[in-house]
């Protein structure tokens, strides 16, 4: 197993040639899912004392489990938030995977962590951070965000004594994962009221702050704003939640796991003023950044607060602490061991340039523009808002959920397209979520027409 022998040469040659006659399929397969029955029957058992061989393997993943997961770099996902990935990132995920590299400390990935910080570096600096700002790719917004109110708290917890409780306030438009962060570190969740135009504020996250506070024995030590919401692509209004923020002395974390690459396309970035002040943030390149899964930036502002909330302390961990340790990327969140994940959506970035991001960025940005004209021009359907990012979202006039159910489930099944219903205070609605730059115009329109 641990030779490269002739034989494996062949499985080599299998597997390239599989990769990359899926990369060159424009587009791929869109697919759909089996049932456990289903992949039972056809896959059988697959983990066997003496191995099905190399070749029967992949022929195995290629034709009947490959088949069963749908495609996130379809032109026509359009669901949750898709996966666009570059060639160049989906091909140095192979090198990556194949270099030996622990991407957890400076002392064994150097070159690595040094390359990876500069992309990180773009990042920070599109969003107006200090030259001190640094952070970690870590594995999703999940994650970054947990990390980041982790080391917010820890921060507070270090100034304030005599609090029974501790709360994160956000906007009911925020991301699930910050409920999910808030469960795991015990702390209350105060949901904000939204204006009129879906966005968390300085005076509504001022006025929850108060209730909150008076109400309870509690401390508010972090707000999360979201730089694009999931379901809307709202962005909150950044500039006045910071400035309460820092007034009130509370960490300011702002959420940008879909949005924030809207901080490289010019057309949109005034929506971000105010996220120079953020304590911390987090961008997911897997999203909207054209990288493979999985990798999110999440960035300090003083990494140093951070790195005292997070790293491991073990006699067999002291000799990466060292002096010449110019950054270990496990010191800034809640992991040790780590791909080197950043790299794939370096590499691209490095050989690209960030001005072809800037491109691909406003080319989604442009086609969600043409997809709202065209829900305007259409007889039954209608638009929810003018989409903020890109983000499109729609009514089908007339329609209750069931019928958006049964429609989506047309759609994949027929292999049109995979739009799955979403909802808006209690409406059901329909959403186009697009950062591939391969969606057209032509994709949109052909959907629309079977509504
Ligand atoms: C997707 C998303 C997350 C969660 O990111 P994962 O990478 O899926 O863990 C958090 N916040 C927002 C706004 C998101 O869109």
């Amino acid at each position: 197993m641990h030779k490269f022998t002739p034989e494996t040469q062949l499985i080599a040659d299998e597997i390239f040639e599989y990769a990359l006659a899926r990369m060159k399929m424009d587009p791929p397969e869109l697919d759909a899912p089996l049932t456990f029955e289903e992949l039972t029957v056809r896959a059988g058992a697959t983990i066997t004392e003496d191995g099905l061989g190399g070749s029967e393997a992949l022929k195995l993943f290629g034709e009947v489990l490959a088949p069963t997961c749908i495609s996130v770099d379809h032109p026509r996902f359009l669901s949750f938030i898709p996966n666009a990935p570059t060639e160049y990132a989906t091909l140095f995920d192979l090198v990556v995977g194949a270099s030996g590299l622990y991407g957890g400390s400076w002392l064994e990935a150097s070159g690595a962590v040094f390359a990876e910080n500069q992309a990180l570096r773009w990042i920070a600096d599109l969003a107006g951070m200090p030259e001190t700002a640094g952070g970690v790719f870590v594995q999703g917004g999940t994650l970054g965000n947990l990390s980041a109110l982790v080391a917010a708290r820890d921060h507070l917890r270090r100034q304030l004594e005599g609090f029974a409780r501790w709360a994160v306030v956000c906007s009911e438009e925020s991301h699930s994962s910050i409920a999910s962060a808030a469960k795991v570190m015990d702390v209350d969740v105060v949901k904000c009221e939204v204006d009129d135009y879906g966005r968390l504020t300085g005076a509504s996250l001022d006025a929850a702050i108060e209730d909150y506070e008076s109400k309870t024995n509690g401390r508010v030590f972090a707000v999360v704003a979201t730089s694009g919401t999931t379901n809307l692509g709202i962005v909150d209004d950044l500039r006045s939640v910071g400035a309460v923020a820092k007034r009130r002395g509370i960490w300011f974390h702002v959420d940008g796991a879909y949005g924030g690459a809207g901080l490289a396309a010019p057309s949109v970035r005034h929506l971000f003023d105010g996220i120079e002040q953020a304590d911390s943030f987090v961008v997911d390149p897997h999203k909207w950044l054209f990288a493979p899964f999985d990798a999110c930036a999440l960035i300090y502002r003083e990494p140093g607060i951070a790195k005292r909330a997070h790293t491991q302390h073990a006699s067999y961990l002291d000799t990466l602490q060292n002096e010449e340790a110019e950054w270990n990327p496990s010191d800034y969140a809640i992991h040790l061991s780590r791909r080197a994940r950043g790299l794939p959506f370096w590499f691209s970035l490095a050989a690209h340039g960030t001005l072809k991001y800037t491109e691909a960025i406003e080319e989604t940005l442009r086609i969600a523009k043409m997809g709202a004209r065209l829900i305007d021009a259409h007889p039954n359907c209608e638009l929810l808002l003018e989409p903020t990012l890109s983000i499109v979202a729609f009514r089908r006039i007339g329609w209750v959920a069931a019928d958006y159910a049964a429609w989506s489930e047309r759609l994949l099944k027929e292999q049109i397209a995979f739009v799955t219903p979403s909802s808006h205070q209690g409406e059901p609605i329909l959403r186009f979520a697009i950062v591939n730059p391969r969606t057209t115009e032509t994709d949109l329109a052909e959907i629309l027409e079977t509504l």
